[in-house]
């Protein structure tokens, strides 16, 4: 499925009543002619058929034999972790997903289940990781939130020749920008909270694999364990999918815009976004990928946490919230929110600096955010304004409960 039109019309038109809408099928069981003689659904659970449209048409996106939805972006991650056995290695992106590290580092751990991490933007590190027990590779690429990129292809050809899957967490690009499947990914997750849901209403996750096999033992756990996902969010899924095309277009055109405004700021240092010729992976990324994303992470000269607090809370547009992907724009912390529970060295080595904040791009309009980010670099300025602020005590303690 490579344009809007084909994904549209994947949508099927309500076989029972013609209804062009997807029909929310809330219901927990189906009935049955005959023990075992059903019309293909026998309890909600294991399939369901508002789940089932959402699970082809992402299946059909990221060009795989098979996908299935779960109820959050984790579960989904948990089902591909299910697939390994206790004394299995892992080799993962080194700044990975936060609640990733988490369910890898808290749960499977004392499953016997370990992990390497890598800085998996140099495939020779990753070369060197491999033993005889890695089972699987965990990308992230674009990362979060100094958006590193991976040569997904090349470290396909690696896993493969150590006979160990790889599953590309597809978050950040969406399968409109990047299709690790047909680069040599054996398994693509996704947290279907950002772009593929798109509104910001709801909490999703998506296993895609390129086997049907692979998908047969992915269908079994999201079975056997359960963490399905409901009707009515496969519904407002499957609503958020209809406009991904053109969504992740105009992310990305307001990211470009907004990462060549950052760049020549006075008061910014760094500018991350991989759609800049100053990004260290631009032409990986411009190889593997159609686009470079919503997402703009940049530092202040003045690196502190205070300046980049009351830069945070100085934004209109921009609203200060963890999570990403939906229409409004969103800002964050990630050194006081999203990465607070890393430790400062190891925050500090994978370049999260003190002052570094993360833009969510939204769909406003290009202007209106520059406006935005202007408007609120005069008012924050300087640490030594900030300090002036008479607000900015209050900023701090918002910031700190955040945090929490
Ligand atoms: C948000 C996120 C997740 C987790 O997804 P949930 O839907 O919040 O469970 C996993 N990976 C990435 C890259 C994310 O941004």
């Amino acid at each position: 499925m490579s344009t809007i039109t084909e994904l549209i019309h994947s949508i099927p038109v309500d076989p029972q009543t013609g209804a062009i809408a997807v029909p929310i099928y809330q219901t927990s069981t189906f009935v049955q002619e005959a023990p075992g003689v059903n019309k293909g659904y026998d309890y909600a659970r294991s399939n369901n058929p508002t789940r089932a449209v959402l699970e082809q048409l992402v299946a059909g996106l990221e060009k795989g034999a098979a996908a299935y939805a779960f109820a959050s972006g984790l579960a989904a991650i948990d089902a591909v972790v299910k697939l390994l056995q206790a004394g299995d290695e892992i080799i993962a992106v080194d700044d990975i997903y936060g609640g990733a590290f988490r369910l890898f580092d808290k749960v499977y751990k004392k499953f016997g289940i370990s992990v390497q991490y890598v800085d998996t933007t140099d495939t020779e590190k990753v070369a060197a990781a491999f033993t005889a027990k890695t089972k699987l590779v965990w990308l992230e690429t674009p990362t979060n939130p100094t958006l590193k990129i991976s040569d997904i292809r090349a470290i396909a050809t690696l896993a493969k020749a150590h006979g160990a899957l790889l599953c590309v967490d597809n978050t950040f690009a969406s399968p409109v920008l990047q299709q690790p499947l047909t680069l040599g990914a054996d398994i693509v997750v996704h947290s279907a909270t950002k772009y593929l849901g798109g509104h910001s209403d709801l909490i999703a996750g998506i296993v895609v694999t390129k086997e049907k096999a692979l998908g047969d033992e992915i269908k079994f756990y999201q079975n056997a364990c359960g963490a399905i996902l409901s009707p009515f969010d496969s519904f407002l899924l499957i609503r958020g999918l209809e406009t991904l095309h053109l969504r992740v277009r105009q992310h990305g055109s307001n990211a470009q815009a907004i990462a060549e405004y950052l760049e020549q700021h006075p008061l910014v240092d760094k500018v991350f976004y991989p759609g800049l010729p100053s990004h260290p992976h631009h032409d990986r990324a411009k190889q593997q990928a159609k686009g470079f994303g919503g997402i703009v992470s940049f530092t202040l000269k003045t690196d502190t946490v205070p300046a980049a607090t009351a830069l945070v809370c100085s934004t209109h547009y921009f609203k200060l919230a963890e999570s990403l992907g939906g229409i409004k724009s969103l800002l964050c912390h990630p050194a006081s929110m999203t990465h607070k529970s890393i430790p400062e060295d190891i925050r500090h080595a994978n370049g999260v600096a003190d002052s570094l904040i993360r833009l969510s791009v939204g769909l406003e309009e290009t202007q209106d955010l520059i406006a935005d980010l202007e408007q609120a670099f005069a008012r924050a300025g300087s640490s030594k304004q900030v300090e002036k602020l008479p607000a900015y005590r209050e900023q701090e303690e918002l910031a700190l409960a955040l945090a929490l």
